[in-house]
Order: structure tokens, then C-alpha cells, then sequence
């Protein structure tokens, strides 16, 4: 037997695993004990990694060949990989010539790896010419990415995950990491029970498994958090337990933001959350006066059409306190994906480009124009996931590349999604597994490689660079994603009579061309190499000389004059608020043993022991005025659509609540669109994130035959 390192293609706390596997087959998997995310241990879904990597997972699941439709309504063909990429690079020519570049978009994966990004990136920019190319990272952490640059200069988490066990007081907000990002909650809990008078204050408007561990949970309306931080603050401001040098010092904009929170009382603030106002003053107490305050963020936040200002209204309460920049403290965003990071930093979204730069900003696109060599990059912002299918939806774009994601159950408002599938004339779809809800849409299926089959490397939530490893060859046919990307690259070149403009050859050559990207900005690896990455194990950056553990210790901020910003935003209510006719608050929320949409976790039946199939959750006492009952089967009504459900009753929801875990696609719920049948597009305007947390519903028994 064999072993492998590489790291769990789950969650952003990107632990690391050893691989077990014997005559090209994957035989075991268990926590790497030298790796610093984890140091040796697993959650349930990364220890049962194996397991989606059995033959008959392999044989059934997966998807090995390139296939081909003749019509949409026809059976997928086997194909030949030559047939299939020339056939795709000729019909994207003949797109782009009739209809221009900007007529094809690509939308990939915080699944990918970092140089199957930067691969991504220079297919869609530099060889095909479109802007719009985005990731499903902008559905879970786009918010967090907008926050940072508006608050502190540039897109950089600046906490370590052992400012988990050095913190004193802890926020979660918006976030459950004991089910989605489980090894945090473990070393969370580890912390607590080692550190006398430690604090733990949970914001969430259901009582999670996080919630029942804090000294203080605030359970908050739905859609309020920006609220309760103002409120906040101006608890901490009344109380004058600011650090008034450090905001002298080292921010602007007190002021105007000191106006804008003076009305915020935590009365009002209690009021408008529904929340005790005693215990608003309590925790901006004990997050103001701790030696140390760490807040953990997530998904509550971001998703959200606030969610840029949900952020920055938290990280405002850092600034004001001096809670940043010092061991144990520091706004904290958690990453959903296990490389979402990696997208930011090469820059594979509508939004960005390589090292952390904006196309719109014309010296950003100058350095990667020169840098690749591509005087006709495209100056200007894509559109976005929610924008892009909109787009298709219209008829403008009409040739979509969707890599390593299932956009026909993850993105919001499915009829529109559905629709803009429908109506391209391509779609190509490059996938590990072979029965997603977005395969019944492609004109070609591309086999991917994945995890246990693939090189490369990972950023995980704290800046930190791990290496991913193949333990095994692909299954089947089965190619490396930076492989496809390169191969119709070439062909499209070709058609357009110019040298490769995506010509690198393995993933370490792609690595190169990312870190050399990276030089002279905030996250600067041109120190690092995967000789550094293989002899001393995963490392965060910057790393110039050496790695950066932490962020902004000396006071000085990624902006232009070294100040962090107050930013005032005001608080606003949800895109649709309740209303007599749909009067339940929708959130969606991940189960704690499975992934997205199933598509990998969905393979291993063990993981369906926690929570065995779909319901719609919602508080008993509403549900018994409406005379439901646990069990019966309800319908779960939008303005856009809806389901049918059964239904569970959970005491830990808020009154006017109602849950349904992301995962469910139409697969599990008959012939239906998925959870997302019901969810809205409405999305923030600075970080263009859906608001997949609040849709207003109807809940209501069932009409059946
Ligand atoms: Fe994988 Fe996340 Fe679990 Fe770690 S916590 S084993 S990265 S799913």
C-alpha cells in the first residue's frame, strides 16, 4: 500500500489528508498530523473521502468518456476527446465570429484549483476575449471580498486559525461551524474549555449546534445583522470603550459612521431585531473589552443583498475597539469552498484579475495585459454568476462553459436559470460526476479529474497554500481541468491564426505564471515554490521571505495612505420582506454531512444517517396555527415558484422562519426545480452575491391528486 498527502476537497478550512491506495485504487483516507489547519484529525464527510472513490462509485457515478448530444432531447454519445475538442473550438469560433466574444461566458468552480483557474482565466479573457467568466464563489463569498477591500485596502483575511485558541472572546455571526466547517468548531471548543472567562457570543437567527455552545446567542430576525452591529456600536461608543488612538491613528471616517449609528440605540437596535436590549449591551461589552475579540463569518452574511454592508458594518466594530491586527483578534471571514480563495487570488471571476486586481481599474489591466503578453484583454468588469445567466436568459450570451459546477440546482430563481440553458446554442459541461441536473442541459459532457486524481494546490480561509496531490490515475478518459482548458485553447488559437496564448504544460508551469502575478501585491508569493511547499508543507501568504501569519500588526492597512475605512452603510431590509400572503422569512443552509449538491457526498450512503432526505423546516407553534403536523407534506411558495415538501418541526428556528437544507436538487425532490425553485436573484450591488438566506414564502398543506 501507498500514501498520498494531499488536502480535502470539501470546505474552506482545507484540512490535510493522507491517502491510502493500492494498485491505482483508493483504499483509505486519514488527517494528515503534520498539516496546521487540522493536525491530523477529519470531520465525517473528509474521513469518509474514500469512500466517493470506490469502483463502483467510479463505474456508476462518474463520468469517463466525453459525450455528445446530437439534439438536447437526444441520449448523450460517446466521443473521441479530438472529436469533441474540435468540434466545441469550431463552434465557439463560429459564435464569436457571428455574435463577438462577449457572447460566451464561462462559469466555474471554487471546486478547481488554483492553476485550473488561472487556466480558466486565460481561456476566457485571453484566448476567447470575453469579460464574463465568474465562479460559484460568488455565491458564497463575494460579500466578504467586497468588505475587506472597502474596509481594509484589499481582499485579505488577516487572522490565522490559532487566533481560535488566543482569542478571548469570540463573535460567530452568520455562520454554524460545527456543522460546515467542523474542525474550526472543534478547535473552538478545545479553546474554551482550556481558557477561564472565555466568551463565546453566537448571532444567528436559528439555535444551531454553534449557538448551543455560547455564552450568548442573539437570535436576531432574519436579515437584521446590520442593524444589530450599529446597534452595537453605538453601545460600544456610548460606553466609550473605543481605542481612540488606534482609530486616530490608523482608520478614517469615524465621524460620519459616529452620525450614522447616533439614532442606533441598542433599544432601537433590539427592537428592529427582535432582541433583548440587555443583551445587546452585553455583548458589545464583552467584545469591546476582551484582551482579544476574533469574529467568524460565513454564508449568514454574505448572501445577502446587504451582504457588503452586513461586512463592513462588522468589521467597522473591529476598527472602532482596535480589535485587529494583534494575536487572537481580527474580522475573520470563513470560506465556504475548499479554493474559493484561489479564485480570488487568480483572479477566475467577472469582478477580478490576476493578484488580486480590478479589471475595470485601467494601470491593473495594463500589468496583465503586459504580463500575459495579450494586448486585446478585455478592460472591463464580466457579468457576474446571477448576471451572466440572466444574460443567457435574454439571448446575449449563447454559448455557456460551465466547469465543476451545477448552476441548474445551485443558483437562485431556477426558472431563469432553466431558461438560459435552454435558450443557449452551447453548452458545454467539464464534470467529475456524470448525473448532475446541469448534464441534462449539455450539448458536450467533458470528463474531469478530481480528487485523489489531480496536482496542484489550494488556499484555505487563513491565506494558507496547500499542495493537492494524485494518488491515482483519472477515471476513465478523465483529464486534469487546466488540460481541457489548454487543449481547445490551442485549437481556438489556431483558428484565429496567432501562437497559444495558453501554452504552459503542467500545473506547476500554470503556478508559475499565477505567482508571477502576485509580485508587489498585498499577497506577494514570489518567495515561494512548490519545493518550498513540498519540503516544509503548506505555507500563507504574503510570502516574500517568509510566511504571514497575521495581518496589519503594525497598524497600517492594505489602502493607498495606510488607513483602514469606516464605511457607513445604513441598514436595510431584505430585497422582500414578508407579507400577508407570504409570511415566512426562507433560509437555505448546509447539512453537517453533506456538500453542495451532492454530487460527490451524495455517493457515500453512510452520509445520509444525519438527515436521510428533504423536508421544510418550521418553529411547531406556527405550525400548529396553521393546523400542520410533522410529516405531512406542505407546499413551500415563492413569487418565482415552489415546492412540495414534508414537514419537520424545529423548535431552534425563529418564529416566523422556515428552513431547507441547500443540498436537495430535483433528483431528490421528484420532478421538481430543487430547493432553488423558490429562492430569489436579488443580489447585493457592491458584491453582486445572491440573498439565498431570505426569501419571503407560503407555507401550506399540500394539494395533492
Ligand atoms: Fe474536509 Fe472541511 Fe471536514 Fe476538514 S472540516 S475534513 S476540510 S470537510
Amino acid at each position: 500500500m501507498a500514501e498520498t498527502k494531499s488536502t480535502c476537497p470539501y470546505c474552506g478550512v482545507g484540512c490535510g489528508v493522507v491517502i491510502e491506495h493500492e494498485d491505482g485504487q483508493i483504499t483509505g483516507v486519514r488527517g494528515d498530523p503534520d498539516h496546521p489547519a487540522n493536525f491530523g484529525r477529519l470531520c465525517t464527510k473528509g474521513s469518509n473521502l474514500h469512500l466517493t472513490a470506490t469502483p463502483v462509485v467510479i463505474q456508476h457515478q462518474r463520468l469517463r468518456q466525453p459525450q455528445k448530444r446530437a439534439t438536447r432531447s437526444a441520449r448523450p454519445e460517446v466521443v473521441s476527446w479530438d472529436q469533441a475538442n474540435r468540434e466545441i473550438a469550431d463552434r465557439l469560433l463560429a459564435i464569436r465570429a457571428a455574435h463577438g466574444p462577449e457572447s460566451i461566458g464561462v462559469y466555474i468552480s471554487g471546486q478547481l484549483l488554483t492553476e485550473d483557474y488561472h487556466a480558466f482565466n486565460k481561456l476566457a479573457r485571453a484566448v476567447i476575449g470575453t469579460p464574463h467568466i465568474d465562479s460559484n464563489s460568488r455565491l458564497c463569498m463575494s460579500s466578504a471580498v467586497v468588505g475587506y477591500k472597502q474596509s481594509l485596502g484589499a481582499d485579505a483575511p488577516p487572522c490565522s486559525y490559532e487566533d481560535i485558541e488566543l482569542a478571548d472572546c469570540v463573535l460567530v455571526s452568520g455562520a454554524n461551524p460545527a456543522w460546515a466547517h467542523p474542525i474550526l468548531f472543534r478547535r473552538l471548543e478545545a479553546a474554551r474549555a482550556a481558557k477561564t472567562g472565555h466568551k463565546l457570543i453566537v448571532i444567528d437567527p436559528r439555535r444551531t449546534e454553534t449557538a448551543e455552545l455560547a455564552d450568548l446567542h442573539l437570535q436576531l430576525r432574519p436579515g437584521t445583522d446590520v442593524a444589530l452591529c450599529h446597534g452595537l456600536l453605538h453601545a460600544v461608543i456610548w460606553q466609550g470603550w473605543t481605542a481612540p488612538g488606534f482609530i486616530a491613528e490608523s482608520t478614517e471616517g469615524f465621524d460620519e459612521l459616529k452620525e450614522l449609528v447616533r439614532d442606533w440605540t441598542p433599544a432601537r437596535a433590539a427592537q428592529v431585531c427582535g432582541l433583548d436590549e440587555a443583551d445587546i449591551w452585553r455583548a458589545a461589552e464583552w467584545f469591546a473589552t476582551s484582551p482579544s475579540s476574533l469574529s467568524l463569518y460565513c454564508q449568514g452574511l454574505n448572501q445577502s443583498s446587504s451582504g457588503t454592508a452586513k461586512n463592513t458594518a462588522l468589521i467597522n466594530l473591529h476598527l472602532a475597539t482596535g480589535q485587529i491586527g494583534k494575536p487572537g483578534a481580527g474580522p475573520f471571514s470563513l470560506t465556504g469552498q475548499p479554493n474559493a480563495m484561489g479564485g480570488r487570488e487568480s483572479g477566475g471571476m467577472a469582478t477580478l484579475l490576476p493578484g488580486h486586481r480590478d479589471p475595470g481599474r485601467p494601470e491593473d489591466w495594463a500589468e496583465v495585459a503586459t504580463l500575459w503578453n495579450v494586448p486585446d484583454l478585455p478592460d472591463r468588469r464580466g457579468h457576474t454568476a446571477v448576471e451572466m445567466f440572466e444574460a443567457a436568459a435574454r439571448g446575449s450570451i449563447r454559448a455557456l462553459w460551465i466547469v465543476c459546477t451545477n448552476p441548474a440546482q445551485s443558483m437562485p430563481d431556477q426558472a431563469v436559470v432553466r431558461r438560459a440553458l435552454d435558450r443557449c446554442e452551447l453548452v458545454i459541461l467539464q464534470e467529475a460526476f456524470a448525473h448532475t441536473a446541469t448534464a441534462k442541459y449539455a450539448d458536450y459532457l467533458l470528463p474531469a479529474a478530481t480528487w485523489g486524481e489531480k496536482e496542484g494546490t489550494v488556499t484555505n480561509s487563513e491565506r494558507r497554500i496547500s499542495r493537492v496531490r494524485p494518488a491515482v490515475p483519472p477515471a476513465g478518459e478523465a483529464r486534469a481541468d487546466w488540460r481541457i482548458a489548454r487543449d481547445i485553447a490551442a485549437l481556438i488559437d489556431a483558428g484565429l491564426g496567432r501562437p497559444p496564448r495558453l501554452a504552459a504544460a503542467t500545473p506547476e508551469a500554470l503556478w508559475l505564471e499565477h505567482r508571477a502575478a502576485t509580485r508587489g501585491r498585498d499577497l506577494d508569493i514570489t518567495g515561494l515554490s512548490w519545493a518550498k511547499l513540498d519540503a516544509d508543507g503548506p505555507q500563507q501568504w504574503p510570502f516574500v521571505n517568509a510566511a504571514t501569519p497575521r495581518l496589519y500588526t503594525d497598524g497600517r492597512f492594505a489602502t493607498a495612505d495606510g488607513r483602514a475605512r469606516f464605511v457607513a452603510k445604513p441598514y436595510q431590509p431584505p430585497a422582500e420582506e414578508p407579507s400577508p400572503g407570504l409570511p415566512f422569512a426562507l433560509t437555505t443552509g448546509r447539512l453537517r454531512d453533506q456538500w453542495h449538491g451532492m454530487s460527490r457526498s451524495g455517493s457515500v450512503p453512510g452520509l445520509f444517517a444525519h438527515e436521510g432526505r428533504p423536508a421544510v423546516r418550521m418553529h411547531p407553534a406556527n405550525a400548529a396555527r396553521r393546523k400542520l403536523a410533522e410529516g405531512e407534506l406542505v407546499t413551500v411558495r415563492s413569487r418565482r415558484g415552489e415546492l412540495v415538501l414534508p414537514l419537520k418541526l424545529d423548535e431552534n428556528l425563529p418564529p416566523a422562519g422556515a428552513d431547507i437544507a441547500m443540498h436537495w436538487g430535483d433528483e431528490f425532490i421528484g420532478a421538481q426545480d430543487g430547493i432553488n425553485a423558490v429562492t430569489q436573484g436579488a443580489f447585493c450591488p457592491d458584491s453582486k452575491q445572491p440573498e439565498l438566506k431570505f426569501s419571503a414564502v407560503a407555507i401550506e398543506p399540500a394539494a395533492l391528486p
